[in-house]
């Protein structure tokens, strides 16, 4: 008699379960988008694949010049040309910055299928990595610090196929009709779509005291900070004469003993209702004529500045637990001047939802928004940007 040491039901299930395998791979596995990848590596590293001869006619797509001073027509390069300096790269998507726009468009991208790749420009996780307790982004009821939760966002966009350029900026961009083309550590990188999410950098005062004391009593949003308890029923300074100046006085009245205006010249630059607003508040004084020449702070905070007065040159100490700094902000969007619409401010102008002056090219956070530049709103322009793209992408037939 054959006797079988198997149970019948196991031996059928040893044989089910590698061909479900192979069924699921076949027809459920998730399919990467095709990306067209063709390079000429320098050196001795082996050619991928050659631009084809159509890829070659194509007078849209560029190469780095020889010189590698600037872009030129693919067309205009010979194939020892190209062999000897030139890679290229077709992308789906770039983004361009790591910021909470950034990551948000990366993730939304990558669970799309498409691929992303991040360009993370020098501060890898925008301004938020440079903070310490973020209180305000829904879903920490806790707080985060600022690091952690840039740092999930990565991950999480990682886990979904996102690449990413770590460290790297673009340094010139193409944006003719597409494919766009953008340089990256000497590489050019061709994509169908691209998102620009370079943030925007606060203004600083440049005295003494305020990178050191920077996130220990110096800062520069009263709405991500305001309410923070080293901040509560004490003497703050805000220091600026515009809208922004006004609204983040008028804001932390909320929470300080006194809120000190301190504008270097003998009138507000701000609207007339919001300068009413402010002058008018029982717990704003403005201090006039006056510049701040220092930020001092002893043991782990803040603790007064040293202002002059610009008319008479009179120096004085003002106590104080904060410095809100509201001088303005400057968009990083040099790199696109004279390449898409940005308003005089240099803010880029978006149309419908995250489209810019060019198709094809999206916009999100706060190189785009003057007026809230807060994470959660920066992350849910991200997301906008991807879906934008994603339907631009799928509309183009790409
Ligand atoms: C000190 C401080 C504390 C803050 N605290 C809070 C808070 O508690 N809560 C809150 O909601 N908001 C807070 N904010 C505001 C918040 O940080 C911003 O609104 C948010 O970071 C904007 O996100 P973003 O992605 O638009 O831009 P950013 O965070 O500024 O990111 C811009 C990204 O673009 C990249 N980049 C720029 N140029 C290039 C280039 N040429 N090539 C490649 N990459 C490039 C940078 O490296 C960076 O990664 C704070 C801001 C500051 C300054």
């Amino acid at each position: 008699m054959n006797l079988s040491l198997v149970d019948p039901r196991v031996e059928a299930k040893g044989f089910l379960l590698p061909f479900l395998a192979a069924i699921r791979f076949l027809f459920f596995r998730k399919q990467t988008p095709k990306q067209t990848f063709f390079y000429t590596p320098p050196g001795n590293v082996p050619l991928v694949q050659a631009p084809s001869r159509t890829e070659r006619s194509n007078t849209r797509l560029f190469a780095l010049s020889p010189e590698g001073a600037g872009f030129v027509p693919l067309a205009s390069l010979s194939i020892p040309a190209l062999k000897k300096d030139n890679r290229f790269f077709m992308e789906n998507v770039i983004i361009i910055g790591s910021g909470c726009a950034g990551w948000t468009a990366a993730i939304y991208c990558a669970r799309a299928n498409l691929a992303p790749l991040v360009v993370t420009g020098i501060q890898p996780g925008g301004l938020l990595a440079t903070t310490t307790l973020v209180e305000n982004f829904p879903g920490f009821p806790e707080g985060i610090l600022g690091p952690d939760l840039m740092l999930a966002m990565q991950k999480q966009a990682e886990r979904f196929g996102a690449k990413i350029q770590y460290l790297s900026e673009v340094t010139e961009v193409h944006l003719d009709p597409p494919p766009f083309s953008v340089r990256v550590n000497g590489q050019i990188w061709h994509t169908r779509a691209l998102i620009i999410a370079v943030g925007a950098q606060p203004r600083r005062l440049g005295v003494p005291g305020e990178k050191e004391w920077e996130g220990k009593g110096v800062t520069y949003c009263a709405t991500c900070d305001g309410a923070l308890p080293m901040f509560r029923n004490q003497p703050l300074v805000v220091v600026g004469g515009g809208d922004s100046a006004c609204e983040e006085a008028l804001y932390l009245t909320r929470f300080a003993s006194q809120v000190y205006l301190i504008h270097r010249r003998d009138r507000l630059r701000a609207s007339k209702i919001m300068a009413d607003r402010a002058l008018g508040h029982p717990k704003i004084q403005p201090i006039w004529n006056t510049v701040v020449e220092a930020v001092l702070g002893e043991k782990n905070q803040v603790c007064a500045v040293e202002l002059k007065n610009t008319q008479t040159g009179q120096t004085s100490k003002l106590d104080c637990a904060g410095v809100f700094v509201a001088i303005g902000h400057v968009p990083n969007t040099r790199l696109f001047e004279g390449k898409l619409e940005l308003d005089p401010d240099g803010y880029i102008r978006v149309f419908q939802g995250t489209r810019t002056s060019v198709p094809g090219v999206f916009a999100a956070g706060d190189c785009v928004d003057r007026i809230y530049r807060q994470a959660i709103t920066a992350a849910g322009m991200g997301c906008m940007a991807a879906m934008d793209a994603e339907r631009y992408l799928s509309g183009s037939g790409s």
